[in-house]
């Protein structure tokens, strides 16, 4: 990896939850580790980039080029989705958008639910799939994957989190994800598991380019 170990990092989102867990988990400095915005004034709006691979890894990639692209910094995104064995993977790569382009998180909650509820009997079991992916222009440097396994609970439960925590039980808790204090799920989650992966490599790869 071209890894210079001044050369900062851009984070190819602009969820602030997103900068701050990466953040920690790296321990960069400000000045290593931007955010589109640090940059909007330079380089003009941030891309918006169309998300249509077929796998996480794909869209990850997708994201995390364009904005190299754009910066001319190394970029890092993520794509995350949730699959349920029962409905053959969905909502997956459709996540956000499962019950239509402006669905809300309780509308994607009420058609899973739905979904499943059609299904009796059928396994409730799922999993959550975060993929990391860094990108030096076209070039993918590293790529990691995190993966939680749990069950859909039959309503939701908690009032924390987002997207589908409150129907989230990981697999031996007794707590839905929502119903987690969040440096518990950061502890277990897909998102915070691929990030510690991340963290690992990049953290070796940098103090490699530093020896260097
Ligand atoms: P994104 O790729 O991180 O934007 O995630 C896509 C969609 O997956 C989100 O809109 C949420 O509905 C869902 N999602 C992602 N991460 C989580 C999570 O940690 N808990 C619950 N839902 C999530």
């Amino acid at each position: 990896m071209n890894s210079q170990p001044d050369r900062p990092l851009l984070i190819a989102s602009g969820n602030t939850n997103k900068h701050r867990e990466i953040s920690q988990a790296l321990n960069l400095s400000g000045s290593r580790l931007l955010t589109p915005r640090d940059l909007e004034a330079d380089r003009g709006p941030a891309p918006d980039p169309q998300e249509n691979g077929a796998t996480l890894l794909e869209n990850a990639i997708i994201k995390a080029s364009e904005f190299s692209r754009w910066s001319g910094l190394m970029s890092l995104a993520d794509d995350t989705g949730l699959f349920v064995d029962a409905l053959d993977g969905d909502p997956g790569i459709y996540s956000a958008r499962y019950a239509g382009e402006n669905a809300t998180f309780a509308d994607n909650i009420e058609k899973l639910l739905e979904q499943l509820a059609e299904k009796e009997g059928a396994s409730r079991a799922a999993h959550f799939s975060c993929v990391l992916a860094l990108c030096d222009g076209d070039e993918v440097i590293l790529s990691v994957e995190g993966r939680c396994q749990g069950i859909i609970t039959e309503s939701p439960r908690g009032e924390g989190g987002f997207g589908y925590d409150p129907i989230f039980l990981p697999q031996g808790a007794e707590l839905t994800f929502s119903q987690m204090a969040p440096e518990e799920k950061n502890r277990i989650s897909h998102r915070g598991l691929a990030v510690q992966q991340f963290s690992q490599l990049y953290g070796a790869a940098i103090s490699e380019g530093e020896k260097s």
